[in-house]
């Protein structure tokens, strides 16, 4: 049976840049992921591919058994809209909408009603201590808020796979650590798997299953 993700010879170039040399891995349905590289080493370009946000120069992405090359725009992104969810390294909260309206707009995009997600988006906000916040604009929120509503709106589709870009980047320690709990206890509740990818040690000794990323060059 294939794996989950399965990620043949990807290389992925910018110009003369080889910012992903070779790189093969295979993912499993419901497991938990780190990749820990230093900043440059190729991390987010790893990811955004995972997520069809990027297409590799070579090699070969399936996502259960299916190819993404071929999938067309429209299949991409509904792949993008309904499998994967996106916790980025930069919030990218929309400014002008309050956090519950950010919350709600990739289950908009995919022409779900809002009540369907709505009442599970509560669940995950109390349980994330951030109620408050969701009549609130991104602006009158702390960072480590802002970073939970992003998490919220990750898993408001419950994705098969969920991928985070250096979710507890600008997190103390303390805050760090609960971030990873919860988003290691969403993925478990929703059945996603979970990709994270991070240069700090301590983030990623809470992983079982580890990678190395180092100038592009994966290993275990
Ligand atoms: P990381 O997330 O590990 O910090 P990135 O994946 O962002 O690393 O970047 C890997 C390398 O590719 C870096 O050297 C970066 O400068 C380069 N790079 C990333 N995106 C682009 C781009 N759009 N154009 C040119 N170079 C890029
Ligand atoms: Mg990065």
């Amino acid at each position: 049976m294939s794996s989950f993700i399965e990620l043949t010879d990807i290389k992925k170039s910018y110009g003369r840049f080889d910012a992903l040399k070779n790189v093969s891995m295979k993912l499993e349905q419901d497991a938990h992921y780190v990749i820990q590289g230093a900043s440059g080493s190729g991390k987010s370009t790893l990811l955004y591919l995972m997520g069809g946000l990027d297409q590799p120069s070579s090699g070969k992405i399936l996502f259960s058994g299916e190819d993404l090359a071929l999938f067309g725009d429209e299949k991409l992104a509904h792949y993008r809209n309904t499998n994967v969810g996106f916790v980025f390294q930069f919030h990218f909260l929309l400014p002008s909408m309050n956090c519950l309206e950010n919350i709600l707009l990739p289950s908009r995009i995919g022409g779900f009603t809002n009540k369907q997600v709505k009442e599970e988006v509560l669940t995950i906000a109390d349980h994330l201590g951030v109620t408050h916040c969701l009549k609130k604009f991104p602006y009158e929120l702390s960072g480590g808020e802002q970073q939970r509503i992003n998490i919220i709106r990750a898993l408001s589709l419950k994705p098969k796979l969920l991928l985070c870009d250096e979710p507890t980047g600008n997190l103390d320690s303390t805050n760090s650590d609960k971030v990873i709990s919860l988003i290691k206890e969403l993925a478990e509740k929703y059945g996603s798997t979970l990709v994270v990818v991070t240069h700090n040690d301590s983030v990623a000794c809470q992983f079982p299953f580890k990678f190395f990323l180092k100038d592009g060059i994966l290993r275990d």
